[in-house]
């Protein structure tokens, strides 16, 4: 069973990840700048905001991002399994691959975008708890919310760190759903998305890819330690 739900939800994962280039794209722009609405290499025009594949017809196909939309939601299906919550995490998995896509390209995490990850994770979990009679789960996933969201703004607000209020914003909204899931959830997330930058950012060090005063996107290595966080305790439970 478990094998099954792992292979649909990959399946899932890896056909949705495939309609996301093209979004990206659009909205991997400057701040206070409008949606790309053509290419920025060969400038041939966006008529819509979806394209399955590649986001433009002189793009290379996306198979990072279908991979990763794939590998994501397959691990929620093998960790989860045919539960309620995995139908809530899957779409809002897909909304991360996006959010990193974007945060990669432009070092932005558009606002509306952050609401949406909010709105698609706060309003069924809350709504499921009450359902099964678990308010509790609500409370401490809004004290992870609030701790997070505070601890975040606090770095952000220290000089020099690189860290902007979208990485605040989207941390408060992964704390609370690593709080709903328990606060192992909460410990493992956080800590792994500081494991995963570390490296990274000395890696690209190393490559002279990024010197000291560069700022890397935070975006990428929260959504991941979420990841982490919410599969790593399901898995050993
Ligand atoms: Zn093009």
């Amino acid at each position: 069973m478990t094998v099954a739900v792992a292979v649909c939800s990959a399946v899932f994962g890896g056909a949705a990840a495939a309609f996301l280039p093209r979004v990206a794209d659009r909205l991997a722009v400057p701040r206070g700048t409008p949606p790309r609405s053509a290419c920025a290499h060969c400038a041939k025009p966006f008529p819509q905001w979806v394209r399955a594949g590649a986001s433009c017809v002189c793009a290379s196909r996306p198979l990072w991002t279908v991979s990763a939309g794939a590998l994501i939601a397959g691990l929620l299906g093998a960790t989860i399994g045919p539960a309620p919550l995995l139908v809530v995490l899957l779409p809002v998995a897909i909304l991360g691959v996006l959010l990193a896509l974007i945060d990669l390209r432009c070092r932005r995490l558009p606002d509306p975008l952050v609401a949406a990850l909010a709105a698609a994770t706060v309003l069924p979990l809350g709504a499921g708890a009450l359902i099964a009679g678990e308010a509790g789960r609500i409370g401490r996933a809004g004290v992870a919310a609030v701790l997070c969201g505070a601890a975040y703004l606090i770095i952000a607000l220290l000089p020099g760190n690189g860290l902007g209020l979208g990485d605040v914003k989207l941390a408060t909204v992964l704390g609370f759903v690593l709080g709903f899931a328990g606060w192992p959830a909460v410990a493992v997330g956080l800590a792994a998305a500081h494991l995963i930058n570390g490296p990274v950012a000395l890696a690209l060090l190393i490559a002279r890819r990024a010197t000291r005063h560069t700022a890397l996107p935070f975006g990428p290595a929260l959504l991941a330690g979420a990841l982490i966080g919410v599969t790593l305790p399901a898995a050993l439970a």
